[in-house]
């Protein structure tokens, strides 16, 4: 079992978010994507737009009709401020023999990682998948890999990629372009337009049903 572990705060998910863990899935043969709708992230001190229950709801909608896609309330129960060493940790307690781990990180998350909580363990325990974000260019430059990350990786020439001690690689992907964000779509609603097209149907009628990032949200 290849499994991927996509976090976010999926507020609310969006087409960008779900072509993204498809093409992921494609490339690097996984055999799943898991959507991880986060808590209260640790760096954010306020609740996001819509209350996890509602994000967590709308990210179960909007996998629902994909058997290669799922969605794990880990983060959302847990208790105080996410770390995605948690949620590393979780799923690799229950991983079977010969099962991987593939952590998705958009390339403004991964470029960041070195200031993540034991992020030298999180390493240690699963594969990380840098995705580009629309209009981010082509490649990713070598320099732009935080140093400690770098200093704890080789280059593996065969692979074109990334790998430390643990045998755990770092694999940069380029995605389509898809040119729609959580705040583009919030910002849409917030003017009372439509964000048709954008988020899957199901999620646009649980918007509307529960008036979420309008003037005044329901929580
Ligand atoms: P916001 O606009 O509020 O910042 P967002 O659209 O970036 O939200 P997040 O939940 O913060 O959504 O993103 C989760 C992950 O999805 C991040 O790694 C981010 O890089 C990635 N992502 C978001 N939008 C896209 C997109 N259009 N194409 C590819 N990846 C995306």
């Amino acid at each position: 079992m290849r499994l991927g572990l996509f976090g976010g705060t999926f507020d609310p998910i969006h087409s960008g978010h779900l072509k993204s863990a498809e093409e992921v899935r494609e490339v690097h043969a996984l055999d799943k994507v898991c959507f991880v709708p986060s808590g209260v992230p640790p760096h954010r001190s306020a609740e996001p737009g819509a209350a996890a229950g509602h994000r967590l709801e709308m990210v179960r909608l909007a996998v629902a009709d994909n058997p290669g896609l799922c969605v794990s309330d880990v983060e959302v129960v847990r208790p105080g401020a996410s770390y995605s060493i948690d949620t590393v940790r979780h799923f690799s307690g229950r991983l079977a023999q010969g099962d991987d781990l593939y952590l998705i990180l958009g390339l403004d998350a991964f470029l960041l990682i070195g200031s993540w909580k034991d992020w030298r363990e999180m390493m240690a325990l699963t594969h990380i998948i840098v995705t580009s974000r629309p209009g981010a260019g082509d490649a990713l430059p070598y320099e732009r890999i935080p140093v400690v990350v770098r200093e704890a990786f080789c280059y593996d020439p065969v692979r074109s990629g990334f790998r430390n001690e643990f045998g755990k690689e770092i694999l940069f992907t380029r995605l389509t372009d898809l040119f729609v964000s959580a705040s583009a779509v919030r910002e849409l609603l917030g003017k009372g337009k439509s964000i048709r097209y954008l988020v899957p149907e199901e999620v646009q009628l649980y918007v509307e049903r529960h008036h979420l990032y309008n003037e005044s949200p329901e929580c």
